[in-house]
């Protein structure tokens, strides 16, 4: 019986959906446009050119989302601030958090273009992965001072784009912030 009535509910909405189903259609469909997470890198100091250079790093190394600086009086998502401690980042949620572009580790002679892509990456959802080889971003100072590659390897491209491809098929912030996520954790380094 319920079956039935489940079915006949179905053909009526097939039926009465033919055209007006048409023209909702485009924004119903799950076409991955890159999400935009914007940056405040207003406090960066001097690490700001640092700041765009891994941003560009990333949207040059992914499109399921795409860096950009905030406008004037927009609340950004990620805020970067210089300070003297160790590098260091906390995703408050994914494409979401805080970044400290720490002097101790440039002054111990890390690479500020790395840092600045290391700890974006934790932003958009990576985890540290030490110790590692240079040819991996997330290896972090684990690679040493002499490594200077700011690009994610292949693994770690595929696993932000995965965090954004399944982002990209809720529609509303809200529902974007309830994919499960380990954050609020600071990552130092
Ligand atoms: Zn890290």
């Amino acid at each position: 019986m319920r079956a039935v009535a489940v079915l006949g509910a179905t053909t009526l909405l097939a039926l009465a959906g033919g055209q007006a189903f048409a023209g909702v259609a485009p924004t119903d469909s799950p076409e991955k446009a890159a999400t935009v997470v914007t940056y405040d890198a207003s406090g960066a100091e001097e690490f700001t050119e640092a700041v765009d250079g891994g941003a560009d790093v990333w949207n040059e190394s992914v499109t399921g989302v795409q860096l950009e600086p905030a406008e004037a009086g927009e609340q950004a998502n990620i805020t970067i601030v210089a300070d003297d401690g160790w590098p260091r980042a906390q995703t408050t949620s994914l494409g979401n958090g805080r970044i400290w572009m720490g002097r101790q580790a440039v002054e111990e002679g890390h690479d500020t273009l790395r840092i600045a892509s290391h700890e974006l990456g934790h932003i958009l959802g990576l985890p540290d992965i030490k110790p590692g080889p240079c040819t991996s971003l997330m290896s972090g100072a684990s690679a040493g001072t002499d490594c200077t590659n700011a690009y994610p390897d292949e693994s770690e491209k595929a696993s932000v784009e995965d965090n954004f491809g399944t982002a990209s098929y809720f529609k509303s912030d809200a529902d974007f912030k309830r994919i499960p996520l380990t954050v609020g954790r600071v990552h130092q380094d």
